[in-house]
């Protein structure tokens, strides 16, 4: 079985869903589990509503209907007839949503959130699965919830691979198409959990390690893996092969085109993954598999903007210990907060933090009770993989460098923007 992932760029509009059609035909589809995100900006859609809805703010009823009419257009795009049974379908989640919020005494932020958020995937699925059938490519559509169990650590769920795997062994067939939704999980309880924003090629990875599937495809607006996001970066190259090795270090420091969490299931079973193109599927794109040998021969430049550089000075001028460092890793690791770099001298420590769920407030309010805490919002990673004097002087042009940090093969350096 090979696995494929539909992000949301590729599912954005009906032109973009009639795209994965095509891109199904001139690659095939037998024996094919599809893991399909929510459509296009969706998910932020939905926090959208969340959050007015956790603010008790007129405005609710009115993020409701922007998701619901943008839906609603692609079904108008996609079918000729209004009577068609999708148009209900994706209604009644409308409807169900609205009575979750309607009827939730949850005060459990979190929760609310995996649930409200997880409608967007369901929806995504119901439309493309209901399309193909329309077009006649016969398709399961599967709840992903049922396959992939988790924690009820709600928006960063964290698997029971036991679970899942005895799931999927059992209950996914092969010789088909089955549909399925990224991002989504459940709990113990059967409460929908969420595996961490972008976490739809993560939901491709588990399905390929517990189908020992032959390979893993994630299509995307770029042709594959390039030394540097082109969004940021002018001239970027394609990297043909990279090892699972490399394709982890560039996710970790920021490569958003591969979801961090997915390297390590697929490298424990030697299973491939493609990257590649849905506006050219039939171009090679990006191999990435086993191999010492697969360096890339260009340097690679990763950024993370919206980064928190927090330095930790003792009080009393006494030295920062190992007992001081555990403990703030530990309070670091309660508060949620994804560390990137680490920086320490004999009575400082300094790190450089992406604030996903916003804690640094409470977070700030405790270790100033032992520390004396400063801190830079808003500044930006830069990581420069293989890097040359060049390649550095390019990326340091014209911002204040805070913290730089050399290893063997990797440069990093934290910055504020000087223009
Ligand atoms: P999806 O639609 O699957 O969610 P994403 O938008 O998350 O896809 O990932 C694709 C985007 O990743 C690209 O449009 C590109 O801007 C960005 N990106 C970041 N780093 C890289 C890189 N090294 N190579 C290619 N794309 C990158
Ligand atoms: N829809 C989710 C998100 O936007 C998951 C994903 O797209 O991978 O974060
Ligand atoms: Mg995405």
């Amino acid at each position: 079985m090979k696995v494929f992932k539909f992000g949301g760029a590729s599912v954005k509009d009906a032109e973009s869903i009639k795209n994965v059609f095509n891109v199904l035909q001139q690659v095939g589809h037998d024996d094919v589990l599809l893991v399909i995100s929510a459509m296009g900006k969706t998910t932020n859609a939905l926090e959208a509503v969340i959050k007015n809805y956790i603010n008790k703010s007129p405005g609710l009823q009115a993020s409701i209907q922007e998701v619901k009419k943008y839906h609603n257009q692609i079904l108008l795009d996609l079918f000729d007839d209004e009577g068609h049974a999708v148009f209900s379908a994706v209604n009644k989640i409308f409807n169900d949503l609205e009575s979750f919020l309607k009827n939730n005494k949850s005060p459990n932020y979190n929760y609310v959130y995996d649930q409200v958020v997880s409608q967007g995937e369901i929806i995504s699925t119901t439309i493309v699965s209901e399309y193909f059938n329309y077009q006649g490519l016969k398709n399961s559509w599967i709840d992903v919830r049922e396959f992939i169990k988790t924690d009820n650590t709600y928006r960063d769920a964290l698997v029971d691979w036991e679970q899942t795997q005895k799931r999927i062994s059992k209950g996914i067939k092969k010789k088909n198409l089955n549909i399925t939704q990224g991002f989504l999980g459940s709990d113990e309880n059967n409460f929908t959990t969420t595996l961490g924003r972008e976490g739809s090629d993560y939901t491709a990875a588990i399905f390929a390690y517990c189908l020992n599937a032959e390979s893993v495809t994630i299509w995307k607006d770029v042709p594959g893996v390039l030394n540097a996001d082109p969004r940021y970066f002018e001239n970027a190259i394609l990297l043909n092969q990279i090892s699972y090795r490399e394709a982890i270090e560039l996710a970790f420091y920021g490569a958003t085109v591969i979801h961090p969490k997915t390297l390590q299931p697929l490298q424990r079973k030697e299973i491939p993954l493609y990257v590649k193109s849905f506006i050219n599927p039939l171009l090679p794109g990006t191999s990435v598999s086993k191999g010492a040998d697969l360096e890339p021969q260009s340097s690679c430049y990763i950024v993370k903007k919206n980064q928190l550089l927090v330095s930790l000075s003792s009080l009393d001028f006494s030295f920062i210990m190992e007992e001081n460092i555990s403990e703030i890793f530990g309070l670091l690791h309660k508060y949620k907060m994804k560390v990137s770099l680490i920086q320490n001298t004999a009575i400082s420590f300094s790190v450089c933090v992406d604030d996903k769920f916003g804690n640094f407030d409470e977070l700030k309010s405790i270790l100033s009770k032992k520390f004396k805490v400063t801190y830079n919002e808003d500044v930006s990673l830069y990581t420069i993989r293989h890097f040359t004097d060049t390649s550095v002087d390019a990326v340091a042009k014209n911002k204040e460098v805070l913290v730089k940090q050399i290893s063997r093969e990797t440069l990093q350096i934290v910055t504020t923007d000087l223009e």
